[in-house]
């Protein structure tokens, strides 16, 4: 991970934001090759999800036809919407801190279990006293054995002495244990008890004021998604693009969270770009519509090059779901900053039900003592938060009936999949150079579609007419709308080594034969093979071989 952190920065693709006055934890810019890589993923997205889909054939593992449209909602909404998708109630998490090792947990992911050891007593923090009984934490996948260790190491005991270690309760979570009892907590990775502050809540959305002379009373928040915009424009859509059901909104566009602890690059930021679906449908028809979904978004990634035993698919269990949830599966990718093993979220495609409509037309929805979902009420039995009254229904002039649609939502983000193709793309390999001697060449094998630069246009040498040959070239490759490198500094092979580190799939250089022929040499970067074309040939072959874009 760190050698493709290092060369995002040397060549341009990711910078840490505003870098000259030390950075802003969980922000990232996008330098010149980057940002020709994130929009060629978003085009690509678009493109294949939207622009390119054909409304009139079903594709073959579709129920049926459908539609597909565009919107570009603002990134600040009315305070009600959240009130009512449940991010204003539900969008927070409690946080602990740790004096000792500086780190801030998220109080549900710490698992815990009372343990003694006879006649051996832990230190705690801050006091002289020593407790003979303390509660052990961690965070890690193998919680058992890392309890364990974590409690051996608290009493300053070898690991054959495990079998001594008498446990109290089962393991649970912190959320369960009373503050008053953190005193006796060993944090995760600290040595002594009684290192953790009180919990605090944390709001994931972020707060902005609204009108020059706004007060708190005029707060609003910057979207933590950007399916809200599609939700609250439903109607709109219906009434203004004489779509039928079943169809499908799709948006991209930036959204805001204040990750607790940003991290894993351009992984986990407070500032991050989505590209998401919300696919209306009759509900009787959602549960296949969800399965095309899962399945075409999962094929996505695979066809623009993420190999099959780093992408996975995975149902989420009953107990993971969403309260609104039927169903919701996560695309997931093998991260290198992930231990063996894991998986790092890249997409949710998730089943909502009538929830978010409904939720908006009537009021916020929760499950009610019958398991049912139900606007939810205040003690004195009105609504806790207003839904904008306005009938959100559809009719299908098929039926003859009115209903709430459902929703199947593929929501991906921008930022990761790029990383992931980042990730992907980076290879290391052995070439000879000129001499013949072995070196060590570093490729980035990005999905023709995705490459930031498609072509590099070089002249062999300064003179003898090859640089304006080459500049012809290069125009007719621009002129055709691709984007290209001219280079003419240093050996050819030094030249190819940095086109292949930017991941280019074609270099073109001008020679002397072409002088004699008009024909110029295209090398290819994953084959390495070069093959000779006419000069008038070049720009069909470029796009020939980079296909639909
Ligand atoms: P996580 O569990 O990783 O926090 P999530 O389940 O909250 O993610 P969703 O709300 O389903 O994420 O958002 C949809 C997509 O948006 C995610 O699959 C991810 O690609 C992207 N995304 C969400 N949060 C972030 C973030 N902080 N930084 C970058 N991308 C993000």
């Amino acid at each position: 991970m760190e050698k493709i952190v290092a060369l995002c920065k040397r060549r341009g693709f990711i910078f840490q934001n505003s870098e000259i006055y030390g950075g802003q934890n969980g922000f990232w810019d996008y330098g010149p090759l980057g940002t020709e890589l994130k929009r060629n993923v978003r085009d690509s997205w678009y493109h294949d999800m939207v622009a390119a889909h054909n409304e009139l054939v079903a594709p073959e593992s579709a129920p049926s036809k459908y539609q597909m449209v565009g919107v570009e909602t603002s990134l600040i909404m009315h305070p009600q919407v959240w009130k009512c998708s449940g991010h204003y109630d539900l969008f927070h998490d409690m946080m602990v801190d740790c004096r000792e090792t500086k780190s801030r947990f998220r109080l549900d992911q710490i698992r815990c279990r009372t343990v003694r050891f006879e006649g051996e007593t832990v230190k705690q923090d801050g006091t002289e006293a020593t407790l003979d009984r303390v509660m052990v934490t961690s965070t890690a996948e193998d919680f058992e054995q890392d309890l364990t260790d974590q409690a051996l190491k608290a009493f300053g005991k070898k690991k054959k002495y495990a079998d001594r270690l008498q446990w109290e309760g089962d393991v649970s979570t912190l959320d369960k244990v009373d503050v008053e009892q953190f005193a006796n907590v060993v944090a995760p990775g600290a040595t002594k008890a009684g290192t953790l502050t009180a919990p605090r809540e944390f709001n994931l959305m972020m707060k902005t004021i609204i009108g020059a002379l706004g007060t708190d009373d005029d707060a609003a928040f910057l979207r933590p998604e950007t399916a809200q915009g599609i939700f609250v424009n439903f109607k709109n859509v219906v009434d203004s693009s004489r779509v039928k059901l079943p169809f499908g909104i799709c948006q991209v566009g930036k959204s805001f969270r204040n990750e607790i602890t940003p991290r894993n690059f351009t992984f986990r930021s407070r500032e991050f770009e989505q590209m998401e679906i919300e696919f209306f449908c009759r509900p009787d028809e959602s549960a296949g519509w969800y399965k095309y979904w899962r399945d075409r978004r999962y094929q996505w990634y695979l066809d623009l090059g993420v190999s099959q035993d780093r992408l996975i698919l995975r149902d989420h269990h009953a107990e993971e779901l969403a309260h609104y949830s039927v169903g919701t599966a996560d695309i997931e990718y093998a991260f290198p900053f992930l231990d063996e093993g894991e998986f790092g979220e890249l997409e949710g495609v998730a089943h909502r039900g009538d929830f978010d409509l409904r939720s908006h037309m009537e009021g916020k929805l929760a499950r009610n003592a019958d398991g049912d979902l139900a606007v939810e009420l205040n003690d004195d039995g009105k609504p806790k938060h207003r839904g904008s009254g306005k009938d959100l229904t559809y009719f299908d002039d098929q039926a003859k009936e009115r209903f709430l649609p459902h929703v199947i939502e593929p929501s991906a983000g921008a930022d990761r999949a790029t990383l992931a193709f980042i990730c992907e793309a980076y290879h290391e390999d052995q070439q000879p150079d000129e001499k013949g001697k072995m070196q060590e060449r570093v490729v980035m094998q990005f999905h023709p579609r995705l490459a930031p630069v498609k072509a590099a246009v070089f002249p062999l040498i300064k003179k003898e007419g090859m640089p304006e040959k080459a500049a012809e070239v290069f125009g007719a490759l621009k002129a055709a709308g691709l984007s290209c490198q001219y280079d003419q500094q240093g050996a050819i092979g030094r030249r190819y080594r940095r086109q292949d580190e930017i991941g280019t799939p074609y270099c073109i250089t001008i020679d002397g034969d072409t002088m004699q022929d008009d024909t110029v040499t295209i090398r290819d970067r994953d084959s390495l093979e070069q093959t000779r074309i006419s000069v008038q040939d070049v720009v069909a072959e470029v796009t020939g071989r980079l296909g639909s874009v």
